[in-house]
């Protein structure tokens, strides 16, 4: 296994119900560390940007205007297997489907107010740091 880093963020949900520390936690807890964070507001553009791989599916557009309704904290999680590690901690996209312990089974409150996003390959996790992070803003 390799010391591999991934993309994160804490979607709207989260931040409005000020539990941004205990999703953190779980994180931490599971041995993957911070090593790149900041609290931001999207516009439109910037979550319509994001989610563009997503933009033929049914969804989209009320996936845009949930990202935007609210600040997002984002940040590079760094471990071992750090792509794998980060999905298994976050539980499956429907909170129903979610393993006990997951983030998304004790905080999600639906299927798209999921409380976290976490990319789904170390390329995807490449191109989405690189998006939203400055290489001088990764502090390891
Ligand atoms: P994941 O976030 O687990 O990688 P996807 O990439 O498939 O899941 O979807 C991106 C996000 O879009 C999900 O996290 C969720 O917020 C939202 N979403 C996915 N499927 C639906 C759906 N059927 N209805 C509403 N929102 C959805
Ligand atoms: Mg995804």
């Amino acid at each position: 296994m390799a010391i591999e880093r991934t993309f994160s963020m804490i979607k709207p949900d989260a931040t409005k119900r000020n539990i941004t520390g205990k999703i953190i936690s779980k994180f931490e807890d599971a041995g993957l560390r911070i090593v790149a964070q900041k609290r931001v507001h999207w516009n439109k553009e910037q979550a319509g940007e994001f989610y563009a791989v997503h933009k033929e599916r049914p969804f989209y557009g009320e996936l845009v205007d949930f990202m935007i309704s609210g600040p997002i904290v984002m940040q590079v999680l760094e471990g071992e297997d750090a792509v794998a590690a980060n999905r298994k901690i976050m539980g499956a996209t429907n909170p129903e489907d979610a393993d006990a312990g997951t983030i998304r089974k004790e905080f999600a409150e639906s299927l798209e107010a999921n409380s976290v996003h976490g990319s789904d390959s170390p390329e995807n996790a490449a191109l989405e740091i690189a998006m939203c992070f400055d290489e001088s803003e990764i502090v390891g």
